[in-house]
């Protein structure tokens, strides 16, 4: 079965089911919430939390760090 969101970071690696590197913001909804996160490469993640657990519905490309 093919994902659309993997299970990894495809720049990184950085496993979708690990902790966030970095939480930037969370908003909490009736069926869970929402996370904002960047990972390790610098890339935007957005995570949805439901009664099933967090999954990356979307994923921005990765920010060098400096020039
Ligand atoms: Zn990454």
């Amino acid at each position: 079965m093919s994902s659309t969101t993997g299970v990894a970071c495809p720049h990184c690696g950085w496993p979708d089911g690990a902790e966030p590197f970095q939480v930037l913001s969370a908003h909490h909804t009736a069926a869970g919430g929402t996370l904002w996160t960047r990972c390790a490469c610098g890339s935007l993640q957005a995570r949805v939390v439901d009664g099933h657990g967090t999954r990356v519905v979307s994923r921005g490309r990765p920010t060098p760090a400096g020039c």
